[in-house]
């Protein structure tokens, strides 16, 4: 579908034209981001040296298994860590560094210049106050906007997302799963901010609301132009709805680039084992295999390849030193040793035997 026609497809056109124009897309540039949260037994390393780039317009997905740091990653961008976690590195939002932003500078840019829909909605929505309402003050903490002119914003919003305007005077809780995850998308569209972050947006609906949800989300980018960042455990999700993707493992990055390029060349091994554990990648037949064990400590990770103890085809060389994430095609780049090999390991890969081995290695079979 073309963005014009997304965009006629989606309801509130005349407002998907407002956005188009005021939401002005920005490009968000991560650049050597360290993330560590403090416990009694040391530093958790749940973000360490990761780097990308999001280009204006950019729908980017950012996959992995729950702990990998996706969480955290998206915490450091928005500058909601602890005070006591230890951040280090830039993310720039138009070449502004946000993490040097002073806090009225960071009140001013979120949900203005960037918006995060999070994985509970629940805790999002202010449980003692109208929907309605909630979206109004939103919109009238940034800006001079006579109540009756923000309420009709909010309805406007609503209908965007599927929501019929009476349900603006509802609480909290008259809502149901998917109808929270629409408000809360509606909320981090009010403002017309330029980049979107959407965090296991869908994790907590049935199968039939997540579809909806992820379609509504796509459309609005294609309608709007913003920029969108969409975190999930789920590959799948990411080969149906974004344009580009990075893979993370243990706190770093170790495959990026085109969903199609990484989804049907993967050159990680890593990737090739998710590939193989999701239903709608492998086409709905056959048999999935998962990747046995689980990833390391990040208080204390192994100081070569972090995927080393799970891997099929780990070596000493892999154990011993950390792989650099290194470019294997157009915009495409994988952390590991042997990726000049990938077309030979990606048909090791598919094969369950060579997953058994591990488990057996490891103890786990
Ligand atoms: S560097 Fe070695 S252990 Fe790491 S993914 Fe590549 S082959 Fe596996």
């Amino acid at each position: 579908m073309t963005r014009q026609a997304a965009g006629q497809a989606t309801r509130g056109t005349g407002l998907i034209g407002q956005l188009r124009q005021q939401a002005r897309p920005v490009e968000l540039a991560v650049d050597r981001l360290r993330a560590y949260y403090a416990t009694e037994s040391g530093y958790v390393r749940a973000v360490d040296d990761v780097s990308f780039e999001v280009r204006p317009g950019d729908y980017l997905g950012i996959v992995g298994e729950s702990g990998c740091g996706k969480t955290t990653l998206v915490k450091a961008i928005f500058r909601l860590l602890p005070d006591d976690a230890f951040v280090e590195g830039e993310v720039r939002l138009d070449g502004r560094n946000v993490l040097a932003m002073t806090p009225i500078e960071l009140r001013r840019t979120r949900w203005t210049r960037m918006s995060l829909i999070t994985q509970s909605a629940m805790n999002s929505l202010d449980p003692v106050y109208r929907v309605g309402d909630q979206i109004v003050e939103a919109i009238r903490a940034h800006g001079e906007v006579s109540h009756d002119e923000a309420w009709q914003r909010a309805v406007e919003m609503f209908d965007l997302v599927g929501l019929v305007p009476e349900r603006l005077e509802n609480y909290p809780h008259q809502f149901s799963g998917g109808m929270r995850q629409r408000a809360i998308i509606a909320l981090s569209l009010v403002l017309q901010p330029g980049l979107i972050i959407a965090d296991e947006p869908t994790t907590a609906l049935d199968v039939i609301t997540q579809d909806q949800i992820l379609g509504r989300i796509r459309r609005i980018h294609e309608a709007v132009s913003a920029s969108m960042i969409f975190v999930t455990h789920d590959i799948s999700v990411i080969a149906e709805t974004c344009d580009a993707m990075v893979v993370m493992y243990a706190g770093k990055i170790v495959e990026c680039g085109p969903t199609v390029g990484v989804l049907r060349e993967p050159c990680h091994p890593y990737t090739m084992g998710l590939r193989n554990a999701f239903p709608n990648i492998k086409g709905g037949i056959g048999r999935l295999i998962a990747i046995p064990g689980s990833p390391p400590s990040l208080i204390d990770p192994p100081r070569g390849c972090r995927f080393a103890e799970r891997c099929p085809f780990a070596t000493d060389r892999c154990r011993d030193g950390e792989p650099p994430l290194q470019s294997v095609g157009t915009g495409h780049s994988a952390a590991c040793h042997y990726a000049d090999q990938a077309a030979g390991l990606r048909e090791r890969a598919k094969e369950k035997s060579t997953w058994d081995e591990v488990a057996v290695r490891i103890g786990l079979a």
